[in-house]
């Protein structure tokens, strides 16, 4: 057994690549896939190292839009007319929301006003959709 200097655990001999390695697998895995990572978004977004980091801090972690945090990294959005960078998304947000709405703020503050004051309530009252209806959509929402 032996301690991995950089996530402490103690693991066997086999999670490290030979007997002077310091650094577990899984961990040289991670630093890879982050290092592939920063230069990923450098050569795509023209993030700076560490400015994806500085980001990721200032937004808690999380999406800028639903607050979601996933085990997925999020992506780096941008628009699309100009290029610029706007902030980290997930893909829900990213890839199906602004999508949706076609980048347009307009579209979504709309949308915010339809579902906290929906025009069918107000103007012909209540009317349920039946438990087929209803639960269809509740599935694929889970989806
Ligand atoms: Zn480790
Ligand atoms: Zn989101």
């Amino acid at each position: 057994m032996k301690r991995c200097e950089r996530c402490g655990l103690n693991r066997q001999e086999r999670f490290y690549s030979g007997p002077r390695g310091r650094i577990c697998t899984t961990c040289q895995k991670k630093a890879r896939s982050e290092a592939h990572h920063r230069r990923r978004v450098g050569k795509t977004y023209g993030l700076e190292p560490g400015e994806y980091d500085a980001l990721f801090i200032a937004q808690n972690g999380a999406c800028a839009i639903c607050k979601g945090t996933r085990r997925q990294r999020l992506s780096v959005d941008h628009d699309h007319r100009d290029g610029v960078v706007r902030g980290l998304l997930c893909r829900m947000c990213n890839g199906r929301l602004l999508t949706a709405a076609r980048d347009r703020p307009e579209v979504l503050r709309a949308a915010a006003e339809y579902l906290e004051f929906p025009p069918a309530i107000e103007h012909i009252g209540r009317r349920y959709a039946s438990e087929e209806v209803n639960n269809n959509s509740r599935q694929r929402r889970k989806r």
